[in-house]
């Protein structure tokens, strides 16, 4: 499909996507050192100079707001919880018209210290992300032994009303793809909505191989079958949440979720028959670009059209040189207008982008 080139309104591109859901990242930095993200010397952090200020991130989702018809805005990063302004960023987003549905993506450390004052000032939920269980597993995986911490996040973040909790797990085969079902059980058990995400190529160290990759059929094999063996008698008896080990149940009913996908990246799955449910993300091997929505800030204020662009259009250089904001949403239209038919993991040519996901803004 071509659509009417976008000079004005929404943020469309040539096959007729509208852009309304805004992810901007408020930092490159991370807490964490996620071996499947950065390595463990981090990263040559942007300096601060080439940050937006808090006044330019809210100036740059106002004229997204008020202009483009972005009606949902996600801080994420690296790290967004680290960023000193997050909570005054939040609240003068949620002053904007029409206001924005207001999220944010954290790893949830001092998420359960932040909850009230960014429920207050307007934030609507969070997605946490949570890979393991096991806390020595963790430790590994993240290089911090921090697992209590995103725990108690999670519960901060319910107990603020910060709802619906949603956690994101990527699973890596040899290292916590046999945790899917104790990861489900958990969420189950507490009342959160458990999404798992495709490992993507968008690792700093290069090091992601499709064949390793555990895909969404496996993933939804693993969560029908169960890991642990039935009793005779098949009885379901819930594990212990934080551990999920060691008792005897069978798997997981999955069904499709008859509810309205729309452009969420989640396909979903009613859990032993509903109300809860599971999701997976299957960017790579059911990729859903052609309903994307989505445009993405960087924290140096690039506008990215794709998670996976290898071009950006600099806005914080046309902010800093003063320009309108009505030049400034003539520049971010005419970027997305340029966003690619599909992230093109699968062809030959892919190449991944120059920055990886913690400076993208995941
Ligand atoms: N620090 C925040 C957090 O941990 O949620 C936000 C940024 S982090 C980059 C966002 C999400 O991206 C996390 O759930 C993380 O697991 C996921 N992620 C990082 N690298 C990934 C990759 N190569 N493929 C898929 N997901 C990835």
């Amino acid at each position: 499909m071509t659509a009417a080139r976008g000079t004005d309104g929404v943020l469309v591109d040539r096959y007729g996507r509208v852009a309304r859901d805004l992810r901007v990242s408020l930092t490159d930095k991370c807490n964490l050192r996620c071996t499947y993200c950065m390595p463990a010397e981090g990263l040559p952090w942007l300096a601060g100079p080439q940050l937006l200020s808090d006044d330019e991130i809210v100036r740059l989702v106002r004229v997204a707001v008020e202009r483009l018809g972005v009606t949902e805005v996600r801080f994420t990063g690296g790290e967004p919880l680290i960023r000193p302004g997050v909570v005054g960023i939040v609240a003068a987003v949620a002053a904007l018209t029409p206001r924005p549905r207001i999220s944010l993506t954290t790893n949830g450390l001092g998420l359960d210290r932040l909850a009230p004052a960014l429920r207050a000032a307007g934030l609507d939920r969070v997605n946490v992300s949570l890979d393991t269980l096991d806390a020595a597993r963790f430790a590994r995986l993240t290089r911090r032994d921090r697992l209590a911490d995103v725990l108690a996040g999670l519960a901060g973040a319910a107990a603020a009303g910060l709802t619906p909790v949603k956690i994101n797990s990527v699973l890596m085969r040899g290292v916590n793809d046999d945790e899917a079902p104790a990861l489900l059980r958990f969420a189950l058990a507490h009342g959160y909505e458990l999404r798992f995400i495709e490992q993507m190529p968008l690792d700093a160290q290069h090091g992601w191989d499709r064949a390793a990759m555990v895909t969404a059929d496996e993933i939804l094999a693993t969560l029908r079958a169960g890991t642990d063996p039935p009793t005779g008698a098949g009885a379901r008896v819930e594990a212990d949440p934080h551990t999920g080990a060691g008792l005897p149940r069978t798997g997981f009913d999955l069904t499709p979720d008859p509810a309205e996908r729309g452009a969420a990246p989640a396909e979903t799955w009613l859990v032993d028959g509903g109300p809860a449910r599971v999701g997976v993300i299957g960017s790579v091997t059911r990729p859903f670009c052609g309903d994307c929505d989505r445009t993405r800030l960087t924290a140096d204020g690039q506008v990215r059209a794709c998670l996976f662009a290898t071009e950006e259009s600099d806005l914080r250089g046309a902010l800093r040189a003063g320009a309108d904001d009505d030049e400034l949403a003539r520049r971010w239209r005419a970027a997305m207008w340029g966003k690619r038919a599909g992230h093109g993991i699968d062809d030959p040519t892919f190449l991944q982008p120059a920055r990886p996901m913690s400076a993208i803004g995941g």
